[in-house]
């Protein structure tokens, strides 16, 4: 028998005792410092000089009660944040570079080299120097009164490095140029509705045919064109006036960031719903492409969370990772969530990382102000940090990282 007054388990937990009662008052969690694991207080014991004085041992049916019919207010103590850090191994490349990025972060990976955008346009960068691709021009930005996010300018680029699309994080505009004849080839536009707060949903993706890009032309539709040809591949009916009952393949969510996967066959979106809540979704691209042209209107939601519009990364083809550590109803705590996208479900979660992150290789690398720091999802352990490296961009394929600062252009590429 345990303290709670119910049979004892493998799965117990600790807890105060005002909260083993029918509907529990809301409550605190106070980590105990191994892994993600806390104990349950009252907000009366959370003040408490010895909180642990009040501390009883409690079934998993008493601590599923808490977690069920009250808040979690906030947290007390420090999650386990796991180093192991050696030595990490790499190829480093330095040259003189003057070419300014807007933001200083517009900068994405071509096969060759970099893509910076710049007051002036676009400008390809490599070791060898700088060469002006083309002018951009983006439709202006309707006036918005909503306190959301800033807009402000992001840059894409197709795997193959013909493309590149400029949009507008947290605005309504966008453009895809052909980097080849520098012209603009499509317009973006994801409609009038609430677009002002989430980053713009635009992914390129190589496909049998050519190369793809996937972008919202809606508050709650992504469509996909393929570029040679600017033919539309998903045609299909998602309109509904509101009248009537709602039709099958109705989707009520708004798209956010995407993020192409290894292969091209899975694509993340960081989109969000009401009440608002972030709602991260899984598209299985390769089915939408052929032919079931639905299918994003029934993608796989992995949670449902309190923000949207946080750094996530693929770890493999089937393993994402996404920042912080949250549900809709807690507080976040700063660190990865890992989802297995096939089975939509989460398959651990670790404290630590907090800051812009890509994944490669089966690892994260993220950046903080002191560097470049590189964890491993497996254990949730960081095992080093490249010191004074603070990368702006990432090529996927060749792993290689890009910092453009300063007028120097510096790139390290993991030993792999
Ligand atoms: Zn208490
Ligand atoms: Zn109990």
């Amino acid at each position: 028998m345990l303290p709670c007054g119910h049979a004892a388990n493998a799965a117990e937990a600790r807890g105060c005792a005002h909260l083993v009662v029918e509907r529990p008052p809301d409550h605190y969690g106070w980590f105990t410092g191994v892994g993600l694991a806390y104990d349950l207080l009252c907000g009366e014991c959370s003040k408490d000089d010895d909180p642990r004085s009040h501390l009883i041992v409690v079934c998993v049916g008493c601590a599923d009660r808490v977690d069920d019919y009250s808040d979690l207010l906030g947290w007390f103590g420090q999650p386990e944040i796991r180093h192991r850090d050696t030595e990490p191994h790499g190829m480093w490349t330095t040259a003189d570079c003057a070419v300014e990025p807007v933001n200083g972060r517009c900068v994405a990976a071509l096969p060759g080299g970099w893509l910076v955008l710049t007051e002036a346009g676009l400008v390809e960068i490599d070791q060898a120097g700088s060469r002006f691709v083309a002018p951009v021009s983006l439709a202006v930005e309707p006036p918005d009164r909503l306190p959301a996010d800033p807009p402000r300018p992001a840059l894409h680029t197709s795997p193959d490095g013909r493309y590149a699309a400029v949009v507008t994080d947290f605005g309504r505009y966008g453009v895809v140029l052909d980097l080849v004849t520098g012209a603009p080839v499509r317009s973006l536009d994801r409609g009038d509705y609430r677009y002002r707060h989430a980053s713009y949903p635009v992914a390129f993706l190589e496909s049998g045919a050519g190369t793809v890009v996937v972008t919202a032309t809606d508050w709650n539709r992504l469509d996909a064109f393929d570029l040679a040809s600017g033919r539309l591949l998903t045609e299909r009916e998602t309109s509904w006036s509101g009248d009537g009952p709602k039709p099958e393949h109705y989707l009520d969510y708004f798209h956010g960031a995407l993020l192409t996967g290894p292969s091209g066959r899975w694509l993340l979106d960081d989109g969000w719903v009401w009440s608002p809540s972030g709602m991260p979704v899984v598209h299985d691209v390769a089915a939408w492409l052929g032919g079931d042209v639905y299918a994003t209107e029934h993608g796989r939601g992995l949670s449902v969370r309190d923000s949207w519009d946080h750094p996530m990364a693929w770890v493999d083809e089937h393993i994402a990772a996404i920042q912080p550590i949250g549900r809709y109803d807690q507080p976040a705590v700063a660190g990865v969530e890992v989802y297995d996208v096939v089975d939509g479900r989460r398959v651990g979660a670790f404290a630590g990382p907090a800051g812009r992150m890509w994944g490669h290789d089966g690892l994260l690398y993220v950046v903080t102000v002191t560097g470049l720091e590189i964890w491993d999802p497996e254990d949730g352990a960081r095992t080093g940090v490249v010191a004074g490296f603070t990368p702006i961009a990432h090529n996927p394929r060749t792993g290689r990282f890009a910092e453009l600062t300063g007028g120097r252009l510096r790139t390290w590429t993991p030993a792999s």
